[in-house]
């Protein structure tokens, strides 16, 4: 791969990065849990707070898992490793790449 595009594909790779760690902070600063206030909120209205608190821990979870996979590929990106893949060893295609830059398969052992 040339390294122009690597580069551009590092620094897509770093913007993410600093989203998804913006969104964790974010979350963390209200990520307290649900009131069991009754007098003020009905039956109904608590469990619906309980549940988009369970989807927001949900979306913290795979937030984490995102910026693991992130920083893995980053570390292949210095090592030349990256770009290949991890099944045949073929160049994965660049386009697909710059979808998500973090895939480790080519098109045809992706489904597999
Ligand atoms: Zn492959």
């Amino acid at each position: 791969m040339n390294t122009t595009k690597l580069a551009e594909l590092k620094l897509l790779l770093l913007k993410t990065k600093t989203e998804l760690q913006q969104q964790e902070i974010e979350f963390k600063g209200d990520g307290e849990p649900v009131k069991l206030d009754q007098s003020k909120v009905g039956r109904l209205s608590r469990m619906d707070a309980m549940q988009i608190q369970q989807m927001a821990l949900e979306a913290s979870r795979r937030r984490q898992q995102q910026l693991l996979k992130i920083e893995t590929t980053l570390k292949r990106m210095d090592s030349y490793d990256y770009g290949f893949c991890f099944h045949c060893d073929e160049a994965i295609d660049i386009r697909r790449l710059f979808i998500d830059p973090t895939n480790t398969h080519c098109i045809k052992c992706a489904d597999i």
